[in-house]
């Protein structure tokens, strides 16, 4: 009697231990995804008139990652990239012809692909995309056929259904008006408003993200929130106008400051902050041939649309109070791709095997210690243009930003040394073929060894 007595508790302690297990829940997960905005545009990367205070905050309690890469110079395929892992040559996310998909698309990401939202749904999350999407706007491709709970956004960028009679080329933008754009503002599958208000965009999201978070507060949740701006055309809220000395980009940056502080304020007040990881970054650099309506690279060369380093490295911050070091700094080579290996880890799933996958797990680094990149491929559509390896970087084509009136394309391979002149101002090609020799080696063996999908972007709806 007594034996079996004994055995009762120690079955009795044991399922205890396991309820306590189970009751630990699996951290959170917020991605935050501006568009546009440059390496230069924060306070804490160093951006002299743009006041970012809850930025700055986040990084001082959390690390600034600062050789972070998007997959690409422009939104489609860095987005591609960010949900599924992969580089959008792999999954066809990308054209030589057409760099994004516009509201005549027929299609967007392809089904066969596992985006980490369907992932971490499969793993018991809820899942919420709040923001510009720019992965097909048609039902098959929305967030809600691709692993989101729900969606509240613009399917695609905030220039696209351009009205006809609006001031020509660039002149719309200088002074945008919310007619000008006839952009649907979108719940779930349905279109709710259009067009959609975009003065008043930002603090809507935000209230959507803070619901979010606050309703599925007792149970883990994926929450993507990619920002339809500061792409132009700029648009902020009555609170924030004039209130930037760098002018209406200025306050779009600051509008957007405020929804960050508000996001992980709504986390503390929960009591969620210390099981959450928050990451802030962007999905390409800057539009610099909008001038002041464009935003800074700062110390980078170029921007939006190029594979200089302006043009796919983000200023980005990451935040786990209690698991990132406070006001840590790194500067291992990292990048949007790699959130997809680390929501796998942290969520405590199997990463796809069937599949090639260009994503590490972040968690070393964001933990303190070194990261598992050496090497970064820079895409522009299916050319591999550049290649990163450790500090060097080899160029075999640059085209001046997206959007210049005469791309200038040539084909000397350039090298600079990142570490000793991230501006890429010296090139050192002539001073170390054996450098030059490495690097086309790696590149060679990706390209033998990749296997690029059909593009997504070029098959457009067909008219009546
Ligand atoms: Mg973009």
């Amino acid at each position: 009697m007594n034996s079996i007595r004994k055995l009762l508790v120690v079955i009795l302690a044991s399922i205890s231990m396991t309820g306590f297990a189970v009751a630990k829940q699996q951290p959170n997960i917020v991605v935050i995804f501006a568009d546009d905005l440059g390496y230069g545009d924060l306070g804490c990367f160093g951006h002299p008139t743009i006041a970012t205070p809850e930025l700055d905050r986040m990084a001082q309690e959390g690390m600034k990652l600062t050789q972070f890469y998007s997959a690409a110079p422009v939104c489609t395929p860095s987005r591609a990239a960010l949900m599924t892992g992969r580089l959008p040559m792999r999954n066809g996310m990308c054209s030589n012809k057409r760099r994004v998909l516009f509201p005549d698309s027929a299609l967007g990401i392809p089904e066969a692909e596992l985006t980490i939202a369907e992932q971490l749904k499969s793993a018991g999350y809820a899942t919420a995309c709040i923001g510009k999407w720019h992965l097909g706007h048609l039902p098959p491709y929305l967030p809600t056929s691709n692993g989101f709970d729900s969606y509240f956004g613009i399917p695609y960028s905030n220039d696209m259904d351009r009205v006809a009679d609006t001031p020509k080329g660039r002149e719309a933008f200088w002074n945008p008006k919310v007619e000008y754009w006839n952009v649907p503002l979108m719940r779930n599958e349905e279109i709710i408003e259009r067009p959609a208000n975009q003065t008043t965009i930002t603090r809507r999201y935000t209230e959507e993200a803070v619901s979010f978070i606050r309703e599925h507060k007792e149970q883990p949740f994926f929450l993507y929130m990619p920002h339809s701006l500061p792409h132009v055309p700029l648009f902020r809220g009555k609170k924030f106008a004039g209130k930037s000395r760098r002018g209406l980009y200025g306050d779009v940056i600051e509008e957007i400051d405020w929804s960050v502080g508000q996001v992980l304020e709504t986390l503390r007040k929960h009591n969620l902050d210390d099981n959450t990881l928050v990451i802030f970054t962007s999905d390409n650099g800057p539009w610099l041939i909008f001038n002041d309506h464009g935003g800074s690279a700062g110390l980078l060369r170029d921007g939006k649309g190029s594979t200089w380093e302006g043009g796919m490295r983000e200023p980005t911050v990451a935040w786990w109070p209690g698991t990132i070091p406070a006001g840590s700094v790194s500067a291992e080579i990292s990048s949007t791709m790699d959130i997809y290996a680390t929501a796998h880890d942290i969520a405590g799933i199997d990463l796809p095997n069937d599949r090639e996958l260009d994503s590490i797990n972040l968690m070393p680094i964001l933990t303190g210690g070194k990261g598992d990149r050496e090497t970064y491929f820079y895409y522009r559509g299916y050319r591999l243009m550049a290649i990163r390896h450790g500090s060097w970087k080899m160029h075999f084509m640059t085209q001046n930003a997206y959007g210049q009136p005469q791309p200038v394309t040539h084909e000397v391979p350039l090298l600079f040394n990142l570490d000793v002149d991230p501006s890429e101002s010296q090139n050192l090609a002539e001073k170390h073929p054996e450098i030059i020799e490495k690097l086309t080696a790696i590149a060679k063996e990706h390209m033998d060894s990749a296997e690029p999908a059909p593009s997504q972007l070029e098959t457009r709806i067909m008219a009546n």
